[in-house]
């Protein structure tokens, strides 16, 4: 009995191809807009000098996925109080046209309607408008999290829920955000200790694959650059290795959140994917 069911374990597992999408209820997904970056500097990008004297803007994306009457809200981009301006920081160019909730409103999503505030990493271009979500559960690597409550100035966008004010689950391996197999938080630790990209699947776009700060931009991924400032080589390197797999595995649509060439691969909001 036992050998049957070993066999019949086995037959479901190669009768299922990797990238059946589970059954559950209707889902939908945006890519909003939150903010621009110019890099004046694109050799940090690369500890091999790949990238000496180049320059590029980055584009700021998040992501607002619907399951039925939950929203996850997939990092939160540039800080909203840079709306309508641009800023110079440390050899970067910073903008933001429009905040997260101005653009929630353009779809009639209201801000305590968002479930889960998943975040890639804690960096200020991921973290900005979390505050914005305060009846949010914020979702977010268990080592990122231990790195925010370790330093301040990590934690500004994130103080209510570094003070107690709102849940926080933070996230150890990967992490079924809906419990159906359709949304994953897949650990992939190196430019952050904590650092996720999200696995999407959905049932008419297929899967998609978001990176995360995994890679920044295309020739990022393509020569493999990794940044200076990651927080562990190594791991950096495992996670674009465990990244590709996944994409090549699942027949994924790559979706590298600061590459302006992808802001192309999902319909333009307020349109959605399905
Ligand atoms: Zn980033």
């Amino acid at each position: 009995m036992k050998r049957l069911f070993g066999i019949l374990v086995w037959l479901a597992m190669v009768s299922a191809p990797a990238s059946a999408i589970p059954a559950g209820p209707d889902i939908s997904m945006w890519r909003l807009d939150c903010g621009e970056i110019h890099l004046s500097n694109l050799d940090e990008y690369s500890d091999t000098y790949q990238y000496v004297g180049k320059q590029k803007t980055l584009t700021a994306s998040c992501y607002l996925i619907r399951s039925g009457e939950r929203f996850l809200l997939w990092d939160t981009g540039l800080p909203a109080d840079l709306k309508g301006q641009s800023k110079e920081d440390s050899g970067m160019r910073l903008s933001l046209r429009s905040t997260i909730r101005d653009q929630l409103a353009r779809i009639g999503v209201r801000p305590d309607q968002i479930s889960f505030v998943g975040l890639s990493h804690y960096h200020f271009d991921h973290s900005g408008q979390a505050a914005d979500f305060p009846s949010a559960t914020l979702l977010v690597g268990e080592r990122d999290w231990a790195a925010v409550r370790e330093r301040e100035a990590r934690a500004k966008p994130l103080l209510h829920w570094v003070k107690g004010g709102g849940k926080v689950e933070t996230v150890a391996g990967d992490h079924d955000v809906f419990g159906d197999g359709r949304v994953t938080m897949l650990s992939m630790p190196g430019h952050t200790p904590g650092h996720r990209s999200l696995l999407v699947r959905l049932p008419s776009t297929g899967p998609v694959l978001l990176s995360g700060d995994v890679y920044h931009f295309e020739e990022n991924r393509a020569n493999r650059g990794v940044p200076g400032f990651n927080s562990d080589r190594a791991d950096s390197l495992a996670s674009m290795d465990r990244f590709d797999r996944i994409a090549r595995n699942v027949g994924a649509r790559v979706i590298i959140q600061h590459e302006p060439a992808d802001i192309a691969k999902l319909p333009a909001f307020p349109s959605s994917a399905h």
